[in-house]
């Protein structure tokens, strides 16, 4: 029998985008027009499930997808039995405690006695018993930010990424907790086939986010430069070098990482480098 992959992504939200462009920069082609709730890829074999994020972790513990995208606080929250796969470096917030700003605070020991506001009781939880303090933890599902104005709570604990909306609920952050960014979760107990549709989709990531970083450089330069150019432009291996019509004259190839260009750009000038040419690469396969 084929396998076919089940992957599961956030149907609509701040993972939406980055998740499916992940796998579509893979050369994954599937339809995920709105309000569909599974795809099937034209040209892999898998299969996409749209899914609230909060879902995800259950359904890959459960191996009804094989593999998911969740942010690194839904996935320590719900605490799940699943393979934490690869971080994916997208979807970038933190989760902080937050009291009315009139208010002052010392340290995270004021929070003692206090009830705090939140949807990450876990997360909380951990840090307050981390930290030797005890609260109540009271938990709601959404519209956390509200809690103190309404009475409800002393402080709040939530997710962060401005803090545009504390602000204006007349709130300030006053300890980060946790940090998160996506992460691709898997259910640990894989069929070998399906293992190595995993594999050859973390193959395809690794290039893509290898391409990402790094640029193809193209140069002129006059033959007598090629050694001074060659130290400033750290290849993959070593430069391609090819004669130009003009006699004398070459042109010089290389990969490197776009921070090595931009350090070395003045550089590469006074050595006698002309006509530089900077092009993205698109995959990268060592
Ligand atoms: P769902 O309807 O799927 O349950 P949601 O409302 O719970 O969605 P989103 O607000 O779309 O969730 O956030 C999804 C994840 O994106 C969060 O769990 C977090 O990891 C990350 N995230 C949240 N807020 C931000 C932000 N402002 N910037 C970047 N990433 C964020
Ligand atoms: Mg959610």
């Amino acid at each position: 029998m084929n396998e076919v992959l089940r992957i599961a992504v956030q149907k609509s939200g701040r993972l939406s985008e980055d998740s499916l462009n992940l796998f579509k920069e893979c050369g994954i082609k599937f339809d995920n027009g709105a309000g569909k709730l599974k795809a099937t890829s034209s040209n892999f074999p898998a299969e996409f499930l749209f899914l609230r994020d909060d879902d995800i972790p259950g359904y890959v513990e459960d191996g009804v997808a094989d593999i998911g995208i969740v942010g690194q606080n839904v996935h320590v929250e719900t605490s799940k039995h699943v393979n934490e796969v690869k971080l994916l470096g997208f979807s970038k917030c933190r989760l902080s405690i937050a009291i009315p700003r009139s208010e002052t605070y010392g340290s995270v020991k004021e929070l003692e006695g206090k009830s705090i506001a939140t949807s990450y009781p876990v997360i909380l939880g951990n840090f307050l018993k981390d930290n030797g303090v005890t609260a109540h933890i009271h938990e709601i599902s959404g519209s956390v930010e509200i809690a103190p104005s309404i009475g409800l709570a002393h402080a709040v604990c939530d997710i962060v990424s401005s803090g545009g909306t504390l602000l204006s609920n007349g709130l300030k952050e006053v300890e980060v907790i946790f940090r998160s960014e996506a992460i691709m979760i898997g259910y640990p107990n894989l069929s070998p086939e399906k293992q190595s549709i995993v594999n050859q989709i973390l193959f395809r990531i690794d290039s893509v986010q290898r391409a990402k970083n790094r640029k193809y450089v193209v140069l002129n330069t006059k033959q007598e430069n090629i050694a001074l150019i060659r130290q400033l432009l750290p290849g993959m291996k070593a430069p391609s070098i090819l004669p130009l019509a003009d006699e004398g004259w070459v042109s010089m190839h290389s990969v490197i990482e776009e921070q090595d260009f931009w350090q070395n750009i003045e550089k590469l000038r006074d050595a006698g480098a002309e006509g530089i040419l900077v092009l993205p690469i698109e995959k990268m396969i060592f």
